[in-house]
């Protein structure tokens, strides 16, 4: 970073890093939280064809509302979480990043507070300091799932504009159970936000970026979406969907929400190419999901594994998780496990509370290579 004294940055953002796991060279890549398995060759060619069709249409600006993009994930939802959405109930953006964004710009702001629930997803700090929201945050319990009774209790005191919760959680992998869910939103519903009018309530954003990841025939928050105009349901293309080249989230939420989404979005935010790409997926929504049974089987047999495992005498915790990745330590040198396993080609991630590791769920050559080389540095580490 060389950003002269001389420039006028904001006071607030000298010293700070830009955001972002490493990007690095290395055989096996299981850090951000990916889908390892690349688009079939079929889907390859749909993508080239549709980004093909609108490219003589690129000296216009594209559909600023992209309805059909909004129609197609009304399908998606209809058939993956069992709710009919109107079109205007959905909103999409370049990846849930901005639409998280979005959110802290409309509802956010100065004055304004969020609430998060610690260890959590660390963008979150990053979308409240660009827009000068105040983030407050509840530590969970020790296994990492929320302490409802502190949240509601946080959600008066604190009175927040916005409540933030994953569930999937990143980097833990845990699922908010869906009767936590409704306590959120009936608190959220009851209480008021610091600095608004009477009458005015905090929205409550569930964060499903890895929801597909979860146990088959578990609801998700989507399927609440009717009946609470506080409620907003944030989603993404980047995980289970294997398609985070594209750039692609969007929200499910009260056609409320969406309008004030609106309000604060750049003037045709998603490129023609990139709603044609989408939509280009999302016509073989069935392929791009085929892989996420498998993952779910890996990530079982994983977590297994490393419960089976010790460290310096002592049996590795394993978090539950229903996502794509897991969460495990306690290690007293965290540092010395992630370089070992970057020197043996294997990149993961050290993020959240000291002494944990997450490792995303690689293809199963890539899983060989990561235990292979995670009992070789184990045994280093007795
Ligand atoms: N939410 C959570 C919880 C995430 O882990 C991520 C990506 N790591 C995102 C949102 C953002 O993903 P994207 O912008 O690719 O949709």
């Amino acid at each position: 970073m060389s950003i002269p004294a001389s420039l006028p940055l904001r006071n607030d953002l000298k010293g700070e890093e830009p955001y972002g796991a490493p990007q690095l060279d290395v055989p096996v890549c299981l850090n951000v939280n990916e889908n390892p398995y690349p688009p079939a060759p079929d889907v390859v060619d749909t993508i080239a064809e549709r980004v093909r069709q609108i490219a003589p249409t690129l000296n216009r600006y594209p559909d600023r509302e992209h309805m059909a993009l909004r129609r197609a994930f009304s399908d998606y939802l209809a058939k993956e979480s069992d709710t009919r959405l109107d079109p205007e109930q959905i909103w999409a953006a370049n990846g849930s990043n901005e639409i998280m964004l979005q959110l802290f710009q409309a509802f956010g702001g100065p004055g304004r507070k969020a609430l998060g629930f610690a260890p959590t997803y660390s963008m979150y700090p990053e979308y409240a300091r660009d827009t000068f929201t105040q983030w407050v945050t509840v530590p969970r319990n020790e296994d990492f799932t929320l302490d409802v009774d502190a949240a509601i209790a946080a959600i008066n005191e604190v009175r927040p504009a916005m409540v933030l919760v994953t569930s999937p959680n990143n980097p833990t992998g845990t699922p908010l159970p869906m009767d936590q869910t409704k306590r959120l939103l009936a608190a959220c519903e009851q209480a008021s936000v610091d600095g608004a009018d009477e009458g005015v309530h905090p929205i409550l954003v569930v964060d499903e970026a890895y929801v597909e990841f979860r146990t088959p025939g578990v609801p998700s928050a989507v399927t609440l979406i009717d009946e609470h105009p506080n409620l907003a349901v944030s989603r993404t293309m980047s995980k289970a969907f294997a398609y985070a080249g594209a750039r692609v989230g969007y929200i499910a939420a009260d056609r409320g929400i969406v309008d004030a989404m609106r309000i604060v979005r750049m003037p045709y935010h998603l490129s023609a190419v990139t709603q044609a790409a989408a939509l280009a997926a999302l016509e073989h929504t069935d392929e791009q999901l085929s892989t996420v049974a498998h993952l779910r089987e890996t990530r079982e047999a994983t977590a297994a594994w490393l419960k089976g495992l010790t460290y310096k005498g002592r049996p590795l915790t394993v978090a539950h998780s229903e996502s794509n990745f897991v969460y495990f330590g306690l290690f007293d040198d965290r540092d010395f496990i992630f370089n070992e396993l970057l020197r043996r080609g294997v990149l993961i991630r050290d993020v959240g509370p000291d002494g944990w590791l997450r490792v995303c769920m690689g293809t199963d050559e890539e899983m060989a290579t990561f235990r292979a080389a995670f009992a070789e540095v184990l045994a280093l580490a007795e």
